[in-house]
């Protein structure tokens, strides 16, 4: 029996959706929904969580309601499913009455495969009733996180979805979400009432997605550099804190010549709607955000995401890069961070309106992020470590790649500790610095801090040094940056025994900070990137341009014709026959009958 729906599912996988295998855990996930069990799965993005409810809904009989909180994003979804041959749609408020009384027909009559709805759509009156009429193959909770009130996507409608185990016992659910941490999947199991149903937790690495955290100098310029150097053709996103800066970094690249667009909440809709879409459906274009973008964001050939600001923890990083390479295929996550980040993000929690058991939450998390930044070790290490997940170095950071220099850091360190305790910890990292350095400045003569023993005593070290020995302290546990309007920094218990000498300290060794060099193939483990011969990157070139008029004309994402990694193995392969392009991963057999004789035209014209 159970193999049967393994083999049917693999049938369904290979002619719909034209993949070969099954990735992961996809395949357990999948025969265990198809034979009615619910389901909770953890994925990382780019994990192929999507399939795991769309084929049982498939193999099913009824329709598969998909919940999902973004109705901006369903058209995408419902084009991405047809142009397959899956027969989608959604239900949400931006269609006329009729349209909706189709769909409703089609729900009822269990001729249609899946249908996607808004939680506070599914809830109302109207949409119960429906649901009671219709045969219903299974309920898939996408995005399930947004039921945790602890993540920064909170939907209050999404705790009232255990109505759906209360009214429709019989029928399969599975929820789905890249947030790994252990709280919130706790809470999605006991707000859902999923506590029965089978977890389904798969690693967390992103194995092609290589990280970089550099010392933020000029950044803009850095960023600048980093797109133009690594990707001058692709398509990214660069996450800002504020919407002034995202505003100034748009335009900053605009004038640069890098496609950039902004994205806020506090844009007027139509333009922010307007911008999200032709990120979506363009290829090269950098969209420059607030973290109020991204969540439900399926691009697949998002090649970078770029942090200019220090994200407020990892979960929010983790999450944030995971949309870089969901296609599986290189692609960078790369932040400048520096101590003035540190600083604001204390400030922003001290200032918040929070409480102080969750100040303290959020404190943790921040030095939780302070401690990858700073790290002397793999970042991928450290990041699945934050997950619970053991790992060895990976090969793919900027760690691993040119591995930080360790040296004795302990009478730096010492300097910089007992120049706090001589400005009696009132000051903050400037003023200190410049004590440290030997500085002439107003504040150094009002406060007679010249006149102190440790005045001039770091003046062998430049002031991006010292700023990076501070970094490195308040990572290390040796400092704070005090609550106060002055940022002062403090000693904590922990310096003691540096001061007294009693504890050795280690040191990233400073280096001048150096242009990143374009990533190289070469890598230990994980992925193999498909490397393209010059007449391969032609054709893979003109298969792009066909593409976006295709798209265009059809008036949906490039991406839902055919993705990156589909159109790279195409230029590859180079096939010049129907029955040689169905072979080809991301191929199924409704594309084929849509575009296989444009594409083997193409071919053939090529060779
Ligand atoms: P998630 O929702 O977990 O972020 P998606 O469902 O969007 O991931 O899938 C990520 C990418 O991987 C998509 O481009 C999808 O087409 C591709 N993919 C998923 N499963 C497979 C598979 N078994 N074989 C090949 N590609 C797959
Ligand atoms: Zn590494």
């Amino acid at each position: 029996m159970t193999s049967d729906i393994g083999a049917r599912a693999l049938h369904v996988l290979e002619t719909v959706f034209g993949y070969p295998a099954f990735r992961g855990q996809q395949a357990e996930i999948v025969e265990h929904v198809a034979s009615g069990g619910d389901a909770l799965v953890l994925m990382p993005t780019g994990g192929g969580k999507s399939l795991c409810y769309q084929i049982p809904a498939l193999l099913r009989d009824g329709v598969g309601v998909v919940i999902s909180p973004l109705i901006a994003l369903m058209q995408d979804q419902v084009d991405a499913l047809e142009e397959v041959g899956v027969r989608a749609a959604f239900l949400n408020s931006t269609q006329t009455f009729e349209e909706t009384l189709r769909i409703e027909r089609l729900v009822r009559n269990g001729e249609i495969d899946l249908v996607y709805v808004a939680p506070e759509r599914l809830l109302t009156q109207r949409c119960l009733e429906l649901i009671d009429a219709s045969p219903i193959a299974l309920f898939a909770i996408d995005e399930a996180h947004c039921v945790s009130q602890w993540g920064h996507d909170f939907r209050p409608e999404y705790i009232r979805l255990s109505v759906l185990h209360e009214r429709y016992p019989g029928i399969p659910r599975i929820a789905l979400t890249a947030t790994a941490d252990q709280q919130t999947r706790a809470e999605i199991a006991h707000r859902l009432q999923l506590d029965d149903a089978r977890q389904f937790v798969s690693s967390f690495d992103r194995p092609n997605i290589r990280y970089s955290i550099v010392e933020k100098t000029t950044g803009r310029k850095q960023l600048i550099d980093f797109i133009s150097s690594e990707h001058p053709q692709d398509s990214g996103i660069v996450y800002c804190l504020s919407r002034k800066k995202v505003e100034e970094t748009a335009d900053f690249l605009c004038q640069h010549g890098i496609r950039a667009l902004p994205y806020h909440a506090g844009m007027e809709h139509s333009v922010r709607a307007a911008n999200q879409s032709r990120f979506l459906r363009e290829d090269n274009i950098v969209m420059v955000a607030t973290i109020a973008f991204g969540m439900g964001i399926d691009k697949p050939d998002v090649r970078y995401v770029c942090h200019l600001d220090l994200p407020k923890s990892i979960e929010g990083y983790y999450q944030e890069t995971g949309r870089a390479g969901r296609d599986g295929m290189p692609a960078s996550a790369w932040m400048a961070y520096g101590l003035q980040d540190v600083v604001l993000q204390r400030r922003m929690i001290d200032e918040s309106e929070a409480d102080e058991t969750f100040k303290r939450v959020l404190s943790m998390k921040l030095d939780a992020m302070l401690g990858l930044c700073e790290t002397l070790s793999c970042r991928r290490m450290r990041l699945l470590d934050y997950f619970g997940e053991r790992s060895g170095p990976c090969g793919n950071c900027d760690t691993c790649l040119i591995p930080p220099i360790q040296v004795d850091g302990t009478v730096p360190m010492q300097k910089l500790l007992s120049a706090i305790y001589r400005v009696d910890q009132r000051f903050a990292a400037g003023h200190v610095i410049d004590v440290l350095r030997g500085a002439q400045t107003e504040r150094i003569t009002q406060w007679h801090h010249d006149k102190l023993t440790v005045y001039g005593v770091g003046a062998d070290r430049s002031e991006q040094e010292w700023r990076a020995i501070v970094r490195q302290a308040i990572a290390l546990g040796f400092v704070t940056v005090d609550h106060d309007a002055f940022s002062s920094l403090k000693l904590t218990d922990a310096a003691r025994p540096v001061l007294k000498g009693e504890q050795k300290v280690q040191l990233r060794q400073y280096q001048k900070p150096v242009k990143a060099k374009r990533p190289s193939s070469s890598r230990s483990g994980g992925y193999e990137e498909m490397e393209l011969s010059r007449s391969e990157q032609q054709i893979f070139e003109r298969l792009r341009s066909w593409r976006m008029g295709t798209a265009r004309e059809h008036g949906v994402p490039a991406y839902v014709v055919f993705q990156d990694a589909t159109l790279r193995e195409i230029a590859k392969v180079k096939p010049s026959s129907i029955d040689a392009l169905r072979g080809v991963s991301g191929v199924g057999e409704k594309k084929l009958v849509s575009y296989g004789d444009e594409i083997v035209a193409i071919i053939n014209e090529m060779m």
